[in-house]
This record gives structure tokens, sequence and C-alpha cells, in this order.
């Protein structure tokens, strides 16, 4: 088992941990601050220091159910303790393209009652495959683009709890996908709260406040077919 510390404080950005396992380039660790790909958000980069040697992590996957760190060169690297740590750079660039598109998809929700089908979360851009919104004209979708900026500029707090799964599906509009893509045997349920406006299941990082994403704009908008809309969106730097 490894604790994932990026679960509880998505601002950790170094720990000390163990080495437990080691095969060939992929080491497990007993904890780690790097965040494995998954639910649309890229992995987390980074290195392991040990004993003033330095591995690169270059990739970071769940095999198993346990996060899996891919070195660059293990040679060298040996069972024991551990300083982990994630590129900042890169991991808050993904943090505040998750939290946007959780308020995007939220304003599209409540403005057109658009429901999520897919989306892709990169350091430096986001897309969400949203419905209800193909026949919007260009004008509509740009003041919905301008509402979600001005929530985001209304320094929504973003809160983490943890909840079982029956008192979690109680909430209104917690999962707010066409597909509800938890698989049953996940008895507890992480959600992800922005102020009064959102609440949804998800597993990534997000930033504390809304005040973190800054202003946003549409870079793209394409039809998928069968009512479904992506938007491609940017972060100011
Ligand atoms: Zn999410």
């Amino acid at each position: 088992m490894t604790t994932e510390l990026h679960l509880e404080d998505s601002y950790a950005k170094t720990c000390e941990a163990n080495v437990i396992q080691i095969d060939g380039d992929k080491v497990a660790l007993d904890r780690t601050v790097f965040y494995p790909t998954g639910g649309g958000q890229e992995h987390d980069t980074g290195h392991l220091i040990q004993d003033g040697n330095e591995f690169e992590v270059y990739k970071v996957k769940k095999e198993g159910g346990i996060p899996v760190h891919y070195l660059k060169n293990p040679e060298g690297l040996s069972v024991g303790a551990v300083e982990a740590t994630i590129d900042w750079e890169r991991r808050f660039g993904l943090m505040r393209h998750h939290s946007l598109l959780h308020v995007l998809a939220a304003v599209l929700n409540t403005e057109r009652g658009s429901l999520c089908t897919g989306n892709q979360i990169y350091p430096d851009r986001a897309r969400i495959d949203l419905t209800e919104i193909s026949e919007l004209s260009n004008d509509k979708l740009e003041s919905a683009i301008m509402k979600a900026n001005e929530e985001i500029q209304y320094n929504h707090p973003i809160s983490v709890r943890v909840l079982p799964r029956d008192e979690a599906e109680q909430i209104s509009g917690a999962i707010k996908t066409v597909v509800n893509l938890i698989p049953p045997a996940v008895k507890d349920i992480r959600l992800v709260r922005i102020g009064d406006i959102d609440e949804q299941a998800c597993g990534g990082t997000h930033v504390k406040d809304t005040a973190e994403i800054g202003v946003f704009t549409l870079e793209k908008v394409k039809n998928k077919g069968k009512g479904i809309t992506r938007l491609e969106v940017r972060v100011a730097n």
C-alpha cells in the first residue's frame, strides 16, 4: 500500500518516503506526493533523492492500485529511505486547469443543464466535452465563459471531503457526468467542493481557492457529434 499524500494536501511538494519495491525502472514507495495519471489529469514529474543521488521520475501510473514511479535511470537506487519531490510548476498548472474545468462545468450545468462526457487536463491547457451546448450561438457561449470567469474572480474556497458512497450519491448533482464512472466497488467517495457553486466526485488535485486559477480564455470549440461539444481552455500565465 502507498499513502497518497496529494489526496489530502495538493500543495505538498515533497515528502520523506521509503522505496518498497524496485522492478527495472519502476519504483513503488510507501508514501508519495506524486499524482498518478487518472481522472483526465496527467501525472506529475519530479525526482527522488537517495544518499545525495538524484533519480528523475518521468511518469507515474497506477498499476494494481499502487502508484508506480518510472525512473529515467534507476541504477544505484535501493530499497530504503528517499526524499520525493514533484515539479511544482507542472503540478500547479494541472491544478489550475483541473479546478477551472470544475467551475466551467458547474456554470454550464446551471445555465444549460450540460453534463460532462469526458475531459483531459494538461499543465498548460485543458479540454472538456459537454452536452447541451452544440446549438449555442458564439455570443451565448462567450457570455457563459464570462460568467465562469466572474465566478473564478469571486474567489470561492475549494475544499475536499470523503463520504460513504450512499451519502455522496444523495448530494444533488455531485456526479455531473453522463455515466457514473466510479466503479461500484468504491465505497468511499472523495468530493471536491467549490464554494456554493459545485460539489463533484473527483480524485484530482485542486487549487485552494478559485483566485488561484486566474483568468482563462476559450481557445477552441469543436463539434464532436451526437450533441457533444468539446471546449479547449487555457489559463493566463
Ligand atoms: Zn475533477
